[in-house]
């Protein structure tokens, strides 16, 4: 059976970048806020979402992802009703794709909310990766020239790295991405051995 390891990390700890590494490894890479993006743009959820948040978060006839952002991380209720609405979703999506993975031993699952929403209950290993706060609030400013508040209302709604790592079996240190690199490389090998 397809063995699912979960790939997280704090905001800006370099998420997609180690999931693009491994996927240029040949390893069938999901990645899990993608394919949130797509589901909340589905007419089924945007008639869910207008319901719940009226038409302030919609811009042009799509949901605006971030108005939505904006609403939901100032009202803690709000954000449990949008996870309620599209998590389980995202399982069933998550779900019928391992399904396609079967020739593979073990498939990356990356999501930024691993812990948060739960999912990784349903993995079997899990690889955090770890930065340091400052580094990471840097390059999200700098990559979504966003602000610093901005910045740490997300990280205060998500988890810190020592919950993170104290549930995980690997970590990568990604302050320098070619250590980084091979610290993944070793981690395939364990996979792989296993
Ligand atoms: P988010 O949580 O916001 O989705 P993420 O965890 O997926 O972010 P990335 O988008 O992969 O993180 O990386 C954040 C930024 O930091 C990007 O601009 C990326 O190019 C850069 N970055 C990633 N790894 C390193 C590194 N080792 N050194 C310097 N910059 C890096």
């Amino acid at each position: 059976m397809t063995k699912i390891i979960g790939l997280t990390g704090g905001i800006g700890s370099g998420k997609t970048t180690i999931a693009n590494y491994f996927k240029s490894k040949g390893i069938p890479v999901y990645i899990a806020d993608d394919e949130a993006k797509n589901i909340l743009q589905t007419k089924e959820v945007q008639l869910e979402i207008r319901t719940v948040f009226g038409n302030t978060v919609f811009s042009d006839d799509k949901v605006d992802k971030n108005k939505l952002a904006e609403f939901v991380f100032s009202n803690p209720e709000k954000l449990k009703i949008l996870n309620s609405i599209i998590h389980p979703k995202v399982k069933n999506h998550f779900d019928n794709w391992v399904e396609k993975q079967q020739n593979f031993p073990f498939v990356i699952k990356e999501a930024a909310i691993l812990f948060e929403s739960g999912s990784y209950k349903l993995c079997d290993k899990i690889i955090t990766i770890v930065v340091p706060l400052d580094e990471r609030i840097q390059r999200v400013i700098h990559r979504d020239t966003t602000s610093y508040e901005n910045v740490m209302r997300r990280i205060n709604n998500q988890w810190t790295d020592e919950q993170r790592m104290s549930k995980s079996d690997y970590i990568i240190y990604n302050s320098d991405l070619e250590i980084a690199k091979k610290q993944a490389n070793s981690i395939l090998k364990i996979l792989k051995n296993q």
